[in-house]
């Protein structure tokens, strides 16, 4: 069956269709088939699989996704989109399309009869943070999450502590996830092109998170004060975002084998994990 292979194929449907980019939307649609296969391909989907794919724009991907996978439920903003998208993928039969913005969607509920359930998209770069935090969050029962995102984001979700693209981010997909960036992709493989290159990330889905902690948030609101003031120590940057005494936090500190004048870009979630234990009594 078909598939979209080239800007002349999109600008052929877009203009058919009265169609435009919308920049606001992210629509910047992928053409290049070499890039295309690759990211289906690092899902290594199976007819046992289904696939949410979020923003399918004109189908680009769902067609090549439908082909290999049992079903593909995706999700498109854009009204304009949906009925071309429709048509486009009719001819495969197993493409569920819902007009919806992702960040609205219970996709837990989409998926409650389903099983094997994969994350496949090209996602828009003004969202992407949100969209893959909410996924987590929310714990949908997928095995993996493979994204095209900036590459500089991706850089942040697998950074190694210490570097300059540590920070609370990162934690978080550590935490769900075990993740790896398999290829970069240039802006030419898109139209129209983004002003950023791009990475396709995969995240493996943990069963069970990476650290066992006995309250969830709370680490998570040591992290967040620990990288919103990156400059500050450990001590100082908790003791000003949970006001938590500083004596206690050195304690806390000294107690785990840190030196009171750590920065959290140091320390790892096994770290944090410890430390908010600690904080925690
Ligand atoms: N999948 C296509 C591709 O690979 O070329 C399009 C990807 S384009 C980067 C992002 C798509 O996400 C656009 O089609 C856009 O309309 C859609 N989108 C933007 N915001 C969305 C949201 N909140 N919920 C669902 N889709 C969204």
């Amino acid at each position: 069956m078909n598939h979209i292979s080239s800007i002349a194929d999109i600008k052929k449907i877009m203009s058919e269709n009265n169609l435009v980019f919308h920049k606001g939307l992210g629509q910047n649609f992928l053409f290049d088939e070499h890039y295309l296969n690759a990211i289906v391909e690092s899902g290594d989907i199976t007819k046992e699989d289904v696939v949410i794919e979020i923003g399918p724009g004109l189908g680009v991907m769902t067609t090549r996704l439908a082909e290999k996978a049992k079903k593909v439920i995706a999700i498109e903003i854009d009204n304009n989109i949906v009925p071309v998208l429709k048509n486009i993928t009719a001819p495969f039969g197993n493409v569920e399309i819902i007009c919806a913005d992702i960040m609205k969607t219970d996709v837990n509920s989409l998926i409650a009869d389903e099983e094997h359930i994969k994350v496949v998209a090209n996602l828009p770069y003004y969202i992407t943070t949100p969209i893959i935090m909410k996924l987590l969050e929310e714990k949908i029962n997928a095995e993996c999450i493979v994204v095209m995102i900036q590459k500089e984001v991706a850089e942040r979700l697998v950074a190694k502590a210490g570097s300059k693209d540590y920070g609370a981010i990162t934690l978080a997909i550590d935490y769900y996830t075990d993740s790896k960036i398999m290829f970069n992709v240039p802006a030419g493989a898109f139209v129209p092109a983004p002003k950023v290159e791009s990475a396709v990330v995969k995240m493996d889905i943990r069963h069970l998170p990476a650290v066992k902690v006995n309250d969830v948030s709370f680490m998570f609101s040591i992290i967040k004060a620990a990288f919103g003031q990156r400059r500050k120590t450990f001590v100082n940057a908790v003791n000003s975002y949970l006001k938590i005494d500083k004596a206690t936090i050195i304690e806390a500190l000294i107690t785990c084998g840190y030196d009171e004048r750590v920065r959290g870009e140091v320390l790892s979630l096994q770290d944090f994990a410890k430390l908010s234990d600690f904080l925690q009594k």
